[in-house]
């Protein structure tokens, strides 16, 4: 049996690193307190358990000079009412509303889905295109990553022993039009993707692309990402002929695995007809 701990700032969360030699900190739990449950955790039970929840630091979202910050234990359930992110970051909310259940988006945080650095993790393509930054802090003070250099396989991210996520800082500075999540999984809802797709779009008046960014969950060991179709879509529509051009680049850009959810050869698919479903907004200019 692990001890609980509840702390109310950081500073009581550094006592405890100090104090006790193993510890393992959470924000909703509905990823680690499910692992332990069934014995999941790669490290043995922790002597102490580390419960962030309460720490109000971690629980703001707010604006700073054109940035918004967003604390690491902010629930889905808050992002998706916030305004701040509604209206600046439209891709967020509309993967956050595919996440789990409405108790799963009550409890788990946007930390929490970072920090367990699953390919399948909803949040994770949408923070990738928007160039979310990561604020770590251990009691020596704080470092700034980029969400691409944090996350560096399944499960396994850039946090050494001593440090906590406390926010997540993305750009308000962006002009796409069209913010596009969607996921393909067992079944329509509470369903872990098979693959996901998020998309940033700026189309001209004319309807064709003036840029775009586009970012693939589940297909790889961490979020996918491929320059060459973003390169080959500037400067055209997005008709069906022109994204099934893309399809070979995309292919060579995912390296999908087959598990108890999918063969890998079906994620292929998925994760191609997802960047073909982009053809409903040709000729469109909207969110
Ligand atoms: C029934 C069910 C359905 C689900 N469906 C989905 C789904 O559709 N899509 C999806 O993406 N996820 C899903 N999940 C997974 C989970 O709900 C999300 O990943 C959620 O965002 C995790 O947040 P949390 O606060 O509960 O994380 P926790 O369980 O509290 O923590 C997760 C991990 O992150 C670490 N951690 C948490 N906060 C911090 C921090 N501030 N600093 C350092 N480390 C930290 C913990 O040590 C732990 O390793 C589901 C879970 C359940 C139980």
């Amino acid at each position: 049996m692990s001890d609980v701990l509840l702390p109310k700032n950081l500073h009581e969360v550094w006592k405890i690193f100090d104090k006790s030699s193993e510890t393992l900190v959470y924000a909703g739990g509905t990823d680690l307190l499910v692992k332990l449950a069934s014995s999941r955790v790669p490290h043995s039970t922790p002597n102490v358990l580390v419960c962030l929840e309460n720490i109000e630091e971690l629980r703001n979202i707010r604006e700073t000079d054109g940035r918004v910050r967003i604390g690491a234990c902010v629930t889905h359930s808050r992002l998706l009412s916030h305004p701040l992110i509604r209206d600046n970051f439209p891709v967020l909310p509309k993967a956050l509303r595919l996440l789990g259940s409405p108790p799963v988006r009550n409890m788990g945080t946007l930390g929490g889905n970072i920090c367990t650095a699953s390919p399948a993790g909803d949040a994770l393509p949408a923070l990738y295109l928007l160039d979310a930054e990561l604020e770590i802090s251990s009691q020596k003070g704080s470092r700034f990553i980029p969400i691409g250099q944090f996350i560096k396989g399944p499960g396994y991210a850039e946090l050494q022993s001593g440090e906590i996520l406390i926010a997540i800082w993305l750009d308000k500075n962006n002009d796409y039009t069209i913010h596009h999540f969607e996921k393909v999984g067992q079944r329509n809802a509470l369903a872990i993707s098979i693959a996901s797709m998020a998309a940033l779009i700026k189309l001209s008046s004319e309807g064709i692309v003036e840029k775009i960014r586009l970012a693939w969950g589940s297909v790889a060991p961490t979020i996918a990402l491929s320059s060459e179709v973003e390169t080959v879509l500037i400067g055209k529509p997005l008709s069906q002929v022109v994204l099934n051009e893309a399809r070979p680049l995309l292919n060579q850009a995912i390296s999908p695995i087959d598990d108890i959810r999918a063969k890998a050869e079906y994620r292929r698919t998925v994760a191609a007809n997802l960047l073909i479903r982009l053809s409903r907004y040709n000729g469109h200019d909207k969110v």
